[in-house]
Formats: C-alpha cells, sequence, structure tokens
C-alpha cells in the first residue's frame, strides 16, 4: 500500500485516517520526506509547525 500525507498536517501514514490530526483529507502526490527527531530545536519544524516525532512531507498537493 501506498504512502500518504496528510493535507493538513503533512504527516506521513499508510492508514485512511490521519493518526496525528484525524483527518480524513489524505494525498500520494506528495515530495520531500523530512523525518523529524527533534521538532522542538528544528527550525524547518517551527516553519511547518511540527510539535511531534515523525516522518512528513516537505510539500503535499
Ligand atoms: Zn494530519
Amino acid at each position: 500500500m501506498n504512502k500518504k500525507a496528510c493535507t493538513n498536517c503533512h504527516f506521513i501514514t499508510k492508514e485512511n485516517v490521519c493518526p496525528k490530526c484525524r483527518s480524513t483529507s489524505l494525498s500520494e502526490d506528495f515530495s520531500g520526506i523530512v523525518i523529524m527527531f527533534d521538532p522542538e530545536n528544528s527550525a524547518i519544524a517551527k516553519a511547518m509547525s511540527i510539535k511531534e516525532k515523525g516522518r512528513y512531507a516537505l510539500k503535499v498537493r
């Protein structure tokens, strides 16, 4: 099964519902994967409003 990215919070998942924000708006059309280990000290995490560890898509269409 293909991975999808949440169009709301950009979290990458294989589920049909985002486990982070419960959004059902998921897209297979995403690019760039960011693995967030330390979101509290990451400029990218701040820019993307990420507060939890995990894998996120940079761009989701
Ligand atoms: Zn989400």
